[in-house]
């Protein structure tokens, strides 16, 4: 019995731990651990190939159930950054992605998801070579990372600011942001983004005029990618160096690197980013005077180019010219330079505009136009004298950076500081969560447990309070419980003024079935007699053994007429029912008196008339019934 209620128990136990815990992994996100993965993978800088990126991003986006919203927005994060940028269709159809979605995440601001699109918009519309209104867009998304404190993204947002403002000659207020985020980027431990960076930051350099400074970044740079053998990272970065070592005036050697960099877009099938590469190194053999030598290379890449290409069909037109001019053809290298004029300064490249113009005055005194050679000569000087200016200023600003190096650090180690913190409230509440849970779910158990045990003790208290009420042999109500009863009649008799009989029968010469047959023939011969009167009692009449062959049943709402019709009848019944069937020679008969309520204060005189008519009948004979 233990046992079995030991395991119940068990059995129920267990039965809510499971349940609770369901609800505290319900409680937790979906689990989707290839998803996970799969972003990791992006997270951490992971490149494939575009074609396989694509492949891993749709294979992110099948494994998502349609209530992972999380998740779902982390999708349209991911996939915004890797949209196809090859033409300028597909830029202008990128920046739409990131509009759409921008609008579908305006609320709430700020959110994780509305920086990154704005992040990703801003990058492709700077790709377009719209860097007009990008700023007000950029800061106010960098401000929202801020609010959000979200350290990644404070990171993101100014690397990509860096970028663009070190592309457009800010140099003071790229490399701000350059170094901001690469103190974030370097305590966060995300060293593939740590590495773009710095690889901005040796660009910046380069662009700065600090070429040697660049190029020290930039060979530490390519040391750390391959041996990390991120290839592709390795090959950007020998593209940069390339950059370095022409500023350097090392043409040979930017050559080189040029040549391993193209060689690398053509394993890859790049042909576009070959031909740029191509490019680079006609500008290198026109320095070493190797014009025909730039010219093939020009002409053979020329179809691969076109005005969308901004920055390399600019130098290219720069570079034809240059070609065209040495070589004494001014007609083709006043085409060649217009074209390249004209490009620079849609991309508000200053100092490409400036060998630009430089040139071009140099072919209009060649082509003895003077007066076009000397308003070029003005234009010049003017743009030289302006961005000689914004060199000056800038140089001046560096040296303020270099010293506010120390502040920036201050403030990012504050704001890890924050992040950690918040991380470890998060923490908390996630595990305060979880206990409450569990809590519930012991209160709930103690809960059912305790009710079990309640509802156990009311059923044997029930069973016990039947035992004592009730006769072990017969099954009827015992003595106590009859009177009882019939006491409970009597008042509502007195009350309502209804009727309320008794009829007191006692088995004939009882005593005679038990010498004769045996004491066991006997109590089965009284439990058939209990169960006959039963079966011809009403639901609310009761029968009761009151004595060892004695029984008292209580009629109410029946007269004393009616109770003589039912006792004569089951007199009859019992004297007609065929004994044999128990013991051969057995014939049982009984004999009953009635008496019915005339205002008796309580059960005992009403009792002692029934007993007398019972005395009565035993004296007319037995087997019948008689009345007081
Ligand atoms: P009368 O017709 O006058 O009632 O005669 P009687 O023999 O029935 O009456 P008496 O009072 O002399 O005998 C009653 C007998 O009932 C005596 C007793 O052994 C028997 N008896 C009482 N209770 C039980 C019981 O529970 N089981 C059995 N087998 N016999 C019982
Ligand atoms: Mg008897
Ligand atoms: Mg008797």
């Amino acid at each position: 019995m233990l046992t079995s209620k030991t395991s119940h128990t068990a059995r129920i136990i267990t039965f809510f731990f499971t349940i609770g815990f369901i609800c505290i992994a319900y409680a937790n996100p979906i689990a989707n651990p290839r998803a996970d993965e799969i972003y990791k993978l992006f997270d951490s800088g992971h490149f494939v190939s575009n074609e396989d990126n694509r492949k891993l991003l749709d294979e992110y986006k099948a494994t998502l159930s349609a209530d992972d919203i999380v998740r779902q927005k982390i999708y349209i994060r991911l996939n915004c950054w890797s949209l196809p940028t090859d033409t300028s269709e597909q830029i202008k159809a990128a920046v739409g992605y990131a509009d759409e979605y921008l609008q579908i995440y305006s609320q709430p601001t700020p959110s994780l998801i509305s920086v990154d699109l704005q992040y990703c918009k801003v990058w492709y519309l700077h790709i377009q070579g719209k860097n007009d209104h990008i700023f007000t867009d950029l800061d106010s998304a960098i401000k929202s990372a801020y609010q959000l404190e979200d350290l990644r993204l404070i990171a993101d947002g100014r690397s990509i600011r860096g970028s663009i403002l070190s592309y457009l000659g800010n140099f003071s207020a790229a490399l701000e942001d350059l170094i901001t985020a690469q103190n974030l980027y370097e305590s966060l431990n995300l060293s593939y983004w740590a590495n773009v960076n710095l690889g901005e930051i040796a660009s910046s350099y380069r662009r700065f005029g600090d070429a040697e400074t660049a190029l020290k970044y930039q060979t530490k740079l390519e040391k750390n990618y391959l041996k990390h053998q991120q290839f592709y990272e390795a090959n950007q970065t020998n593209s940069q160096i390339a950059l370095s070592l022409e500023k350097l005036e090392r043409y040979e050697e930017a050559i080189q690197r040029n040549k391993k960099t193209r060689d690398f877009w053509l394993t890859q099938n790049e042909l576009v980013a070959a031909a740029n590469t191509s490019v680079n190194i006609a500008g290198n053999l026109i320095r070493l005077n190797r014009l025909n030598e730039a010219n093939t290379i020009l002409q053979t890449t020329k179809h691969l180019i076109t005005p969308d290409n901004d920055g390399s069909y600019s130098y290219m037109n720069l570079f034809l010219a240059e070609i065209h001019f040495k070589q004494g053809h001014y007609n083709q290298a006043i085409i060649d330079i217009t074209r390249a004029e004209k490009s620079f300064n849609a991309n508000n490249n200053i100092r490409g505009l400036n060998q630009t113009l430089q040139l071009k005055s140099k072919i209009y005194q060649a082509l003895q136009q003077w007066q076009q050679a000397y308003e070029t000569l003005e234009s010049f000087v003017e743009s030289h004298m302006s961005q000689d200016k914004k060199v000056f200023s800038e140089r001046n600003s560096e040296m303020q950076i270099r010293f506010d190096t120390n502040k920036i650090q201050t403030e990012n180690k504050l704001l890890i500081q924050r992040n950690d913190d918040k991380k470890q409230q998060l923490e908390i509440l996630q595990r305060n969560k979880d206990m409450q849970i569990v809590i519930i779910i012991l209160v709930a158990i103690i809960l059912i447990i305790v009710s079990i045990f309640a509802y156990k003790q009311l059923i044997r208290k029930q069973l016990f309070k039947r035992l004592a009420l009730t006769d072990e042999l017969t099954k009827l109500a015992n003595r106590r419980d009859t009177y009882s009863q019939g006491n409970h009649f009597l008042k509502a008799a007195q009350l309502s003024g209804k009727p309320f009989s008794i009829i007191s029968f006692d088995a004939d010469h009882f005593k005679l079935v038990n010498d004769n047959l045996g004491h066991d023939m006997g109590d089965k011969v009284l439990v058939k007699l209990a169960s006959m009167t039963a079966s011809m009692m009403r639901e609310t009449d009761v029968v009761g053994r009151v004595g060892g062959e004695e029984f008292l049943i209580l009629l109410p709402n029946i007269d004393k007429t009616k109770a003589i019709e039912i006792a004569n009848r089951l007199v009859d019944t019992i004297d007609k029912y065929d004994w044999a069937q128990i013991s051969p020679n057995l014939h049982q008969t009984v004999s009953a008196g009635v008496a019915s309520y005339s205002n008796e204060e309580d059960l005992s005189p009403l009792l002692l008339k029934a007993d007398k008519a019972l005395y009565s009948a035993k004296a007319a004979g037995r087997n019948c019934v008689k009345a007081e």
